[in-house]
């Protein structure tokens, strides 16, 4: 198959663009000596799981649910951060997670002896000698330093909830002294599609804040979040392994990054089809994909996706409008112009849609979810799962 004749809509991972981003980040990872993780909440696409665990250290998670997610599909290291855990989940999280990355001193304080006595348990019954003695339990710090305009996606914002500020630390220590021994790790997450320079920032803030429970004897690891936008052509590398290398050094810690976006940038796309052109005052094409559906981010961030062989408006001879089926007037993807005339049935190409696209989607109005393929090295594109009624229906009841 190739782009012609797959079902539309349908996201198409390229996992040739997959690899080359996985190549970099292995790269990283061998020359800062560091261990890089799936943040799966960008790109969960466990078809592509047997690849990306050939160059990287394991995956991360945002709850339960992706945690099984990694543990059946990727089996190496496995990590969940979450801002709170439910009592009849953490024993199962616990089971599965070599890193607990808790939000505050009274979720430690409610949870922190369980998950340290089963990790416990896991290392005496494996009774692998080699393998570091270690809890696996974490605090994501929040060093209260913005290098980003966006308070939506920032995390150091003024009333955010997350990660532990150092006043709140400082109290939790008094209050929950007795837990913090469990503690080895911490971490801190503050970036979204940012460059060294800002990690370098962030992590002078760092030092200043929580420099001195960094270098405790019992903190063995800092894991440094994502938003390292590593594999996008400006991204300063050589900053990033030198900001990794200090930090190893200066606290003998090991460190963790946990990249989301980086994994699977600009691999994938969304192939649509036009279904009608509606004259009102411009031509405005009705496509078989929406972004309130199948594009989130678009409305969301907001931004303007990528269009193969498409210019911004009046930029090229023919204008036209990309909207949806669904009922949402605002279900607008943007204006777009074109060198020829487009027709009913053709077919257009969205870009970077691995991303954010497919762990996002909903069937908002019964639309359908797109079907998932893959484009291997030569162009060869196979399907990897079609959705249809069932999967609208199994969600509702
Ligand atoms: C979102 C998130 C990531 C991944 O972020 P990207 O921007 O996709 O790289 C990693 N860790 C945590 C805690 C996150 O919330």
């Amino acid at each position: 198959m190739d782009f012609n004749n797959v079902p539309t809509p349908s996201y198409i991972i390229d996992e040739k663009k997959l690899k080359d981003n996985l190549t970099i980040l292995k790269d990283v990872r061998e020359k800062a000596g560091c261990h890089i993780l799936l943040a799966q909440k960008a790109f969960s696409a466990f078809c592509e799981y047997p690849l990306i665990k050939e160059y990287l250290s394991g995956a991360t998670a945002s709850g339960l649910f992706e945690a099984r997610l990694g543990h059946e599909e990727m089996g190496l290291e496995n990590h969940v951060f979450s801002p709170a855990y439910k009592p009849d989940e953490i024993e199962e999280i616990a089971d599965i997670c070599d890193h607990v990355i808790f939000n505050s001193f009274a979720q430690l304080g409610k949870y922190g002896k369980i998950v340290a006595d089963i990790h416990k348990d896991q290392e005496s019954r494996s009774k692998s000698a080699n393998e570091p003695s270690y809890t696996g339990i974490g605090l994501r710090i929040n060093p209260e330093c913005s290098t980003q305009e966006d308070a939506i996606y920032d995390p150091c914002a003024k009333g955010s909830r997350l990660g532990i500020t150092l006043s709140a630390f400082e109290k939790g220590l008094e209050e929950y002294g007795d837990v913090f021994k469990y503690v080895d790790g911490l971490h801190f997450h503050t970036l979204c599609e940012q460059n060294s320079d800002d990690l370098e920032t962030t992590l002078k803030a760092v030092e200043e804040k929580f420099g001195k429970y960094l270098s405790l004897p019992q903190i063995k690891w800092l894991n440094m979040g994502g938003g390292h936008h590593i594999t996008r052509a400006d991204y300063d590398i050589e900053k990033l392994i030198g900001c990794v290398k200090s930090i190893k050094e200066k606290y003998n810690v090991e460190v963790y990054l946990e990249p989301g976006e980086a994994i699977a940038l600009n691999a994938g796309y969304l192939v649509t089809e036009v279904l009608d052109i509606v004259d009102n005052d411009l031509k405005i094409l009705v496509l078989d994909a929406s972004a309130a559906c199948h594009m989130p981010d678009v409305l969301e961030m907001p931004y303007r996706p990528p269009l193969r062989d498409s210019g911004k408006p009046d930029e090229k001879k023919y204008t036209y409008r990309l909207s949806s089926c669904t009922c949402l007037a605002g279900d607008i993807i943007g204006d777009y112009s074109f060198d020829k005339e487009i027709h009913v049935g053709d077919r257009l190409i969205f870009e970077d849609m691995a991303i954010y696209s497919m762990v996002k989607n909903n069937t908002f109005n019964g639309m359908c979810l797109p079907s998932i393929c893959a484009m291997d090295e030569k162009g060869d594109v196979r399907l990897i799962k079609k959705f249809g009624y069932e999967d609208f229906k199994m969600r509702l009841s």
